[in-house]
């Protein structure tokens, strides 16, 4: 069956052609306007609507180097369906290199917007008017806040069959089932019926190129679940990475200010009472031990040796068989490690 065309701001894109739209996004105080830059794929034959964001949070980048590298398969020559790729939605804290928007909300935090209201909520409003409600399904591209880095995961409503589907087909150790009203762009979209996922990985301002990699596989696993894309060739031998799904997830803070020395890496498998590190004052004199209060792996922690009493340290994630999540982590890191495969997917060779 034939594509539709694909209208956005007036524009149309006809079956079989791609276009970047800039969305009117207001004006900066300079006189300047602003625009959303939006790249759309419409495919020749008839398929689902997704779109694909990042750095909803402007300091969160790996995503923006996702989106590029996914726009770049050739097998989007064979897409069935449409992407609606926005690999800047936070413009002013990209421009910032700021998590928030100037006037300090957390576009995250204002979903689903409004026409009237604060900076936030009206590029919120814009968001879900031109894309979310054309979309039938979605990817929201993040990773940790700066100095924090975070093992490529997945968080997602998993109470929704097909969501849970498309988060397992993703490709990545650890899944979070989160369903948290929390005015995220997530929550938004679930109002609208639209499954959609968010994918945590690395680290603020930074590339990370496993957690790229990982990245433009997930959405190429998710495109093939939803027949976008051809299924996988069978004679391929690239392992698949079968997720597990956390029972809950904590942070380990910090007892006391001081300089930390940290002793386990992301991914990595702790035990109850596992040392992770010790924080100490600069003489050496008081050295305070920073310890697992249960088993799990290391999904997300701190970069930086500075630390302040209470700040979050180590994110720990509790699972049935910890022992199975470690052995994942390890296969994950294996398929993605840039030395070992020259390109994110054999069969999609990047042009
Ligand atoms: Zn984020």
């Amino acid at each position: 069956m034939m594509n539709e065309p694909f209208v956005i701001n007036g524009i149309t894109v006809q079956p079989g052609n791609s276009l970047t739209v800039d969305l009117p996004a207001g004006r900066l105080y300079t006189h300047a306007p602003m625009t959303m830059p939006v790249h759309i794929v419409c495919g020749k034959q008839a398929g689902p609507r997704l779109f694909v964001s990042a750095a909803i949070h402007g300091d969160e980048i790996n995503g923006v180097e996702i989106i590029r590298r996914l726009l770049k398969l050739s097998a989007l020559k064979r897409l069935k369906g449409t992407i609606i790729a926005v690999p800047i939605v936070n413009i002013h804290g990209l421009i910032n290199h700021s998590r928030y928007l100037p006037d300090r909300r957390d576009l995250n935090r204002s979903f689903p917007g409004s026409e009237k209201g604060s900076l936030a909520a009206r590029l919120a409003y814009l968001f879900m008017k031109e894309i979310v409600e054309q979309s039938t399904h979605g990817i929201d591209l993040h990773t940790g806040a700066q100095h924090r880095t975070n093992l490529p995961q997945i968080r997602a409503n998993l109470d929704d069959p097909e969501t849970d589907q498309l988060a397992k087909a993703f490709g990545v150790p650890v899944i979070i089932s989160s369903n948290l009203r929390d005015g995220s762009l997530r929550e938004a979209a679930a109002e609208y019926g639209i499954p959609s996922l968010l994918y945590e990985a690395g680290e603020a301002l930074r590339f990370d190129e496993v957690s790229i990699r990982a990245g433009v596989n997930g959405i190429i696993n998710v495109m093939r679940i939803l027949e976008m894309l051809p299924p996988r060739k069978r004679s391929s031998t690239r392992k698949t990475i079968e997720p597990v799904v956390a029972r809950s997830t904590a942070w380990i803070r910090a007892q006391d200010s001081g300089i930390l020395r940290a002793m386990v890496p992301l991914g990595g498998r702790v035990k109850k009472n596992t040392l992770l590190g010790v924080i100490a004052d600069p003489f050496g004199q008081k050295e305070i031990q920073l310890i697992s209060p249960f088993s799990g792996i290391v999904i997300g922690r701190t970069n930086i040796p500075l630390v302040n009493e209470g700040e979050a340290l180590y994110h720990i994630a509790r699972f049935e068989d910890v022992k199975d999540v470690e052995a994942k982590v390890d296969d994950f890191h294996e398929v993605h490690t840039p030395e070992l495969i020259p390109s994110p997917d054999p069969e999609s060779p990047i042009t």
